[in-house]
């Protein structure tokens, strides 16, 4: 018996997917099924690209693009919690990697024009308690497969979300203006690239496009591990 045997009959795996259990080497996260029928993210990263699409008349997005995509509710976002809640930025990496070295396959053009890449950024608090934060995990995955730098102290997140429940949708919405705050950009950088987890109503990324405009005069892309279609 070979010690990965043995080791799956002592600790079993199992598809972070649909939750059976996985006994094949090649079967790391989830089961060759859940592989095969992955929702992958299929479409250009340009204008017409769903995720450009949410930013339209809000703010300009140059590419955007996103690994998954997937219905609200669908068992694949289970990676994407688990990578969140469940104390995995290895997983983290391991999915960015995987988007980056896609992206290096389908979009090399599209992906030499960018600088440096910018992870939606977490209070120093939050990221204390949770000890990384998600989007910089994915981030660095992506760094490893494209080359392209992640910086990590410019843009910043200055306020939590709990500090406006009280508040009236008025002033929440003037709040969500000032959680992040953006310092000037290294000289030459023309074009960042913004990574979040999960792109839903494109709220987070706008408010950071808008911290990040304030200082600087670039062009700004995004990219996520999923994507939400409501
Ligand atoms: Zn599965």
């Amino acid at each position: 018996m070979r010690v990965n045997d043995l080791l799956d009959l002592l600790l079993p795996r199992y598809c972070l997917v649909c939750g059976k259990a996985v006994f094949e080497k090649y079967e790391r996260f989830w089961c060759i099924t859940c592989n095969a029928d992955m929702p992958l993210f299929v479409f250009s990263i340009g204008l017409m690209s769903p995720i450009v699409k949410t930013f339209w008349g809000r703010c300009e997005v140059k590419y955007g693009g996103s690994f998954l995509l997937y219905e609200s509710g669908s068992l694949y976002s289970n990676i994407l919690k688990e990578i969140k809640y469940r104390d995995r930025p290895d997983l983290g990496v391991y999915m960015g990697r995987l988007y980056g070295h896609r992206l290096v396959k389908y979009h090399p053009r599209e992906l030499a024009k960018i600088d440096l890449i910018l992870p939606v950024p977490m209070t120093k608090k939050k990221r204390k308690s949770r000890g990384y934060n998600q989007a910089e995990c994915i981030a660095k995955g992506l760094e490893l497969a494209t080359g392209i730098s992640v910086e990590t102290s410019i843009l910043k997140r200055i306020k939590d979300r709990d500090s406006q429940t009280r508040k009236s949708k008025f002033e929440r919405w003037l709040n969500a203006k000032s959680v992040y705050e953006c310092g000037e950009l290294p000289s030459g950088v023309k074009h960042i690239a913004i990574i979040d987890d999960v792109v839903t109503t494109g709220a987070t990324v706008e408010a950071c496009i808008e911290a990040v405009q304030k200082v600087n005069r670039v062009t700004v892309s995004v990219f996520s591990l999923g994507f939400t279609s409501t």
